[in-house]
């Protein structure tokens, strides 16, 4: 036999779990630590082992980069595209060096391939862009976020 309890007002319209609600939400505003931060004028610190946007490492000028065809061999993303060129003391560079940003996905498998530490991914993400970009070699030379 179905046995039909009467619910008091309070329950029939919600006030009580209504009350609970609004003491949990300022509860929360009120006096737990903030989890989110005033992003631009706040910026995160990620770890150290954020993968960001690339860069080309160099000294004095020159790249470490010896166009050895290692990244681009080992990029899933196929988004790495290197000319080889010889400079006059017969060491290969690269002249043409372009990472498709749209395509890659982060993998910081470049990195690690890479025998001479050229190619390196900092921890740039601010990357957001209105069309489609291809970051060439004297882009990607400026590119060093703080590491
Ligand atoms: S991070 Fe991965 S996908 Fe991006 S360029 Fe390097 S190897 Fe390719
Ligand atoms: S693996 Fe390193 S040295 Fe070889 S082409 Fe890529 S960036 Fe240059």
């Amino acid at each position: 036999m179905l046995v039909k309890h009467k619910k008091s007002i309070w329950y029939e319209f919600y006030v009580i779990d209504i009350a609970k609600g609004l003491f949990i939400t300022m509860r929360n505003m009120l006096f737990a630590p903030n989890v989110t931060i005033e992003y631009p004028e706040v910026r995160r610190n990620y770890s150290d082992r954020f993968r960001g946007m690339h860069y080309i490492k160099s000294v004095n000028g020159v790249e470490n980069c010896t166009a050895c065809m290692l990244c681009p061999t080992v990029c899933p993303a196929e988004c790495i595209h290197i000319e080889a060129g010889e400079r006059p003391d017969k060491e290969k560079y690269p002249v043409k060096f372009e990472v498709d940003l749209l395509r890659c996905c982060f993998c910081g498998m470049c990195e690690e391939a890479c025998p001479k530490d050229a190619i390196k991914l900092s921890n740039i993400y601010e990357m957001s862009v209105s069309q489609r970009t291809v970051y060439d070699k004297s882009y990607l030379a400026e590119q060093r976020g703080n590491k």
